[in-house]
Parts: structure tokens; sequence; C-alpha cells
């Protein structure tokens, strides 16, 4: 261990280069850097100038309790600083805060440390991953985030590898391999810590990936333990900590025969260590391929795809699942943030794990032993299932929702009622804020035979197109409730809307000072930071960053001064998916903002013009062609 931060360090040497005296350097006072341990972590609230962790605390609030911005004095927020990257590729990064020190990553998985005062980086690393790595996955070479644990900081780099940084320098302590380089696996989700170890997932649902977390020693990198989310081949058990569970439980729930192309059920965003139960959950995305009846001969829940699994934190060993689309059939990733929190429900005080997954049901899941306690829409519209049945915990699915032979529009659609985009829990106001998508859909349109081919766009449906090949294009249906999106304050015990605020938003933070920030990627608003009041959702403040903000803000504070800080950056599935609103390109941006903050961020530039230019003018078949083809073949790098 050292025993002077770097900063320090290199005070200390410059003053000797200064003065030429041969006085011995002085230990440096302060802690060492990055000094974060489960029993600070525990203590977070205790300490609201840092963002020790991910979600803010052990139980991923993301909520900050600094109160020196208030809805009153909010019109003097402005930018106090901003550090340009190196790329212009999407920004998705959680930001942590450790003592004066911010720790971020880039797209490319590259890490910044970052004075939190000056905005000054202190180091950078560069994990150089391999551009092709970008075309394993469908949606930006994007990273969410660093974590911070025991003089480290750990980064899950695109290519599938996770790195120990020496948080002082940013040199690499350790490198962990953990994934099979040649398969289609990416990471774009941040590790977690707890119990002495780092938590890694991974991506690739959409590519024949099965989808596992994988625990290393924080110290030495040294796997402890892997648990697979969907099975293997049962005569083939992976030597996991989850092999006892594959052979009780999992197994029995899919049909057909065993296919190294099927699995998904990948766990590539949220991922929750609760020192409660000594437990970690993990949050797991949609089945491939896509329809069950390629994937399992139509029928089965198809554990764990779509899921909230808890396992021992130890050891990786299972201890209770909840399927919240069991045979799921429709990209319905179940990977949004899970929050923590003790709720009373019904007069009795419950351990709750609240959840918010594209399928569009907002669950009250018990951590003790994952019974579902409520489940409720929480936007209007879903069709996919017309309730969840309280006594059962499963969903009522409608009886088309399979689309086996014909094409059916299903809401939520692949895009969700809300996907990974930060959510927050205000423990003062007791709602849950998130960025919500009423009426969205999507038409699944059956393909009548599935292959795979690695690295193409081959879900087993037509994807990406308004009708398949022997249909007439559909008329648009007037009667069609209209898509609507808000940013939802919603009161997890009544499970009812506080209030709604209409926005494209993304990510967002909420704060003791009865804010809730908000930040914009997608609309005329892209680029914004904005800030509603918590209790009643009026909008009082509003920033053009000005470039795409994805991710949520969080606080800090130096000196007394409270910060709200964001990564932005466009990219991402969103903006790659809507060309019309993307700006020509900038670099991406870490920004902080203070009150009677004084610096100038750079001017907004022009909208981008059109991508291709094309004169001539092409049939409509053709064009719907063209795109389909475009689509298999080009999307994933163009
Ligand atoms: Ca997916």
């Amino acid at each position: 261990m050292k025993t002077a931060t770097g900063l320090a360090l290199f005070t200390v040497a410059a003053a000797l280069g200064a003065c030429g005296t041969r006085n011995p350097p002085q230990p440096a006072a302060g802690p060492e850097p990055a000094a974060v341990d489960d029993a600070r972590i525990a203590q977070a609230a205790a300490e609201p100038q840092n963002w020790l962790v991910h979600g803010g605390n052990q139980q991923a609030h993301r909520y900050s309790g600094l109160d020196q911005i208030t809805p009153e004095n909010i019109s003097r927020l402005k930018p106090a600083w901003f550090l340009e990257f190196d790329t212009y590729r999407g920004q998705e990064a959680t930001p942590i805060v450790v003592d004066g020190v911010i720790y971020v990553t880039t797209a490319w998985s590259k890490v910044y440390a970052v004075d939190a005062k000056s905005g000054k980086a202190l180091w950078q690393y560069d994990p150089k991953v391999p551009g092709p790595a970008a075309a394993k996955n469908c949606c930006d070479v994007v990273s969410r985030g660093a974590a911070v644990y025991h003089g480290k900081v750990y980064v899950g780099t695109y290519d599938g590898r996770l790195i120990a940084l020496d948080a002082a320098d940013g040199q690499p302590v350790w490198t962990a391999q953990t994934v099979d380089p040649e398969a289609m696996y990416t990471i774009s989700g941040a590790p977690r810590v707890g119990a002495g170890l780092v938590f890694i997932g991974n991506g690739g649902g959409e590519f024949g990936g099965r989808g596992y977390v994988s625990a290393y020693d924080a110290d030495t990198g040294k796997l402890a333990w892997r648990f697979y989310t969907t099975p293997g081949d049962p005569a083939k058990p992976d030597g996991a900590a989850s092999d006892e569970v594959m052979a009780s439980k999992v197994q029995a729930t899919w049909f057909g025969p065993h296919d190294p192309a099927r699995g998904g059920g990948m766990v590539w965003n949220s991922i929750v260590f609760d020192p409660d139960f000594d437990q970690v959950y993990m949050a797991t995305g949609n089945g491939f391929p896509w329809p069950r009846h390629f994937r399992s001969a139509g029928k089965g829940d198809n554990l764990f795809i779509s899921s909230v699994v808890a396992v021992d934190a130890k050891t990786g060993k299972y201890k209770w699942h909840y399927q919240e689309s069991p045979g799921e059939s429709w990209d319905h990733d179940s990977v949004a943030d899970m929050i923590l929190a003790d709720l009373t429900i019904n007069g009795e005080a419950r351990k709750v794990l609240m959840h918010t997954p594209k399928n569009g049901f907002f669950y009250n899941i018990d951590r003790r032993d994952g019974k579902l306690i409520s489940a409720e829409p929480f936007v209007p519209g879903v069709t996919w299932a017309s309730r969840i049945d309280p006594a059962t915990g499963r969903p009522v699915v409608a009886p088309n929702a399979y689309y086996t032979d014909k094409p059916v529009r299903l809401s939520p659609g692949e895009g969700g009622a809300h996907s990974w985009q930060p959510t927050a829990f205000s423990p003062k106001t007791r709602l849950m804020y998130l960025q919500a998508n009423a009426n969205s859909s999507s038409r699944y349109i059956p393909r009548k035979e599935f292959r795979y081919v690695k690295g193409m766009d081959y879900l087993g449906l037509y994807h990406f197109v308004q009708h398949g090949p022997d249909e007439a294009p559909p008329k648009p249906d007037p009667s069609a409730p209209k898509p609507e999106t808000y940013l939802l304050a919603w009161d997890p015990v009544t499970q009812k809307a506080a209030w709604k605020s209409p926005g494209a938003g993304a990510g967002v933070l909420a704060t003791a000072g009865n804010l809730v920030f908000q930040g914009h990627s997608r609309d005329v608003q892209m680029g914004s930071l904005s800030a509603h009041r918590a209790d009643t959702g009026e909008q009082v403040w509003s920033f053009e960053t000005p470039n795409a903000v994805i991710t949520g803000p969080v606080s800090y504070a130096v000196d007394g001064e409270q910060y709200i800080l964001a990564t932005s950056g466009a990219g991402g599935g969103a903006i790659i998916a809507s060309p019309q609103v993307m700006r020509q390109r900038q670099m991406g941006r870490l920004v902080a903002f203070k009150l009677d903050g004084a610096a100038q961020l750079p001017a907004d530039p022009a909208p981008a013009g059109p991508m291709v230019q094309v004169t001539q003018t092409f049939a409509a078949a053709d064009v719907e062609r063209g795109k389909a083809l475009w689509v298999e073949f080009c999307a994933r790098c163009h």
C-alpha cells in the first residue's frame, strides 16, 4: 500500500525541484487515495460531498444528501468547468467522486481521474480497445462507469476485460479476461463492488451470448465465482457457481435440443450488492433468439431471462429469483436499475427491491425471498400482459403475444416503457423518479425459420422494418394511442403516479434540495440538463450543455460548494437511431455546474446534414428491401 497520494508526491517532488532542498519527502496528510471499503460505503450518507459507488449508496438510490442548490436559487446554477474527452462517441458514464477526485470512464472504456474543483485531468488510462470490438453490439462503444474500492479504480472494457488501476496514478495493477475474446461479448456496464469482490457482467443478448456475472477478488484479480443466467449443455456442466441451480431448476424450463446459439439473459447494466442479506442481485436481459418458438420449442419460462436473480455475495450460490417476463419474446430486457429500500406496505415493514424494467410494470420484490409484493403498470397502454397475478406473481400474457405465425403490435415494444437509463429514489419524498415511455410499441413480424449467423442481426424475426416480405405495408391505425414520453414520479407504496412532466429525457438524480435533475438526449431538448421540483414536478431550470446528456448526473461538494456533474456526448442506441437530431461532431465532455459558476461552454454546433445525399429515386419496395439489407449487414458498424 502506498503511504502518500500521487498528487502529494508530485507536489513534494516539484517543491524539491524548485528549492533544491535535500529534505526527504514527507508522507502526505489525509487519507490514502480512493480508500473506499464496505464500511465506508455503508455510511455514504455521512459524507454527501462524495459519490462513492455507482448508485450513490449501497441501496443505489442515486440520491444526494446535499441541499445547497434548491428551486429558489437554481437560476444561479451555471457551468463551473468542463473537461473535453478525446472521443466524440456516446458518453454514458456515472462518475464516482472520492475526496475531491472524480473517476470517470468515456466511450472506448478510457478512464480519467479529474480534480473535482478545477476540472483538470490528474491521469488518464486508455485500455486500447480494438476498433472491431464496436461491431459486437448494438448501441455504440459506451461505458457506464468505473468502480472505486480498496485504492483501485476498476473498469470493464468494451472488449471484455476487467482492469484494476492504481487510483493514485492510473497504472494497471491487474487485468482479468472476463469473456471469450472470439465470442460476441462486450462490456458496457460499470463494475460493482462489495464483500471484497468486484462484480462484472456483459452484453451480447442479440448475438447468441449467454449471460453471466463474474466476481473477482478486488485486490488480486483472482476469479472468486461465476454465475450463468441461462443454461449450457446439460451434459457438460460449467464448473461454475450456477451448476447446481442449472440442474435443479433452470434446464427444465428450456425445451428443444441444447444449442450453443441460444441463451441471452445478459447482465449488461444493473448489479447491486445488498449488505442486509450479503447477497448480490443481477438484472438480466432478453432471451436469444427473440421468439420463444425458435429458442425453446414454443414453451417454458426459460430461466433466468428477464429476471432478478439473487446469489450469495461470497460464493455466487443461488438464493432466489423473480422472473418478470417468463418465456420473454419481445426484447423486454429486465436490466433497469434495481433500487433497495425499506418500505411500509399494507402496514408491514418490508425489505424491498424496486424495479422498472422495459415490460412496463413497477415491481416491489421482497429481498428476503424474491416473492412479489406488488406490481402495477407504471405507464398506460401495456398490452403484452393484462396484469401481474398477485397470487402467482406471474404476468397474464396476451393470447396473441407470441407471434408464431402472424405479426402483432405490442406495447411496450423493444425500446421499453423504460430501459437502462438511471432511476432515482428520494428518501425525503419517498418517490421513485424515472423516464417513462407510454404507449410505445413494436410490431413483431415472424420469420418462417431461424438461423444463427455470428455477427449478423438475425434475431428470429424481421427487425427494423414495418412489414414482412409477404405482406402489404400495414395501414396506420388512427385509433392507436399516441406515444408519450415524460419524467415520472412514482409512489412505490401506493403504486400510483405522483406527477408527470412531459419530455424525452434520460437518466436522473434526486437531491435533498428538493430537486430532480435529468439529462436529455433524444428530442429538441437534446443536450440539455434540466431540473424539476422533486415534490411537484415543476421544471425550474434547464441548460444547454450543448451535447446529449444520456446518463444520470451526480452531485458532490468541494470546499463547501455543491456541484452537479454530468457526462455529455451524443451516441448510444437512441441517437444512432435518430440522425435527424444529430449535431455536427463534437467531443464528449465532463461538465460540472455550481451556483454562480463562470465557465463558458463551447457553442452549440449546427445540426448535421443528411448522412447520405441521394438524388436518385427508388420504388418503395426497393427502399424497404435496401433498409432490411442495411440492417442485416451494415448497421452494426455504420
Ligand atoms: Ca435487448
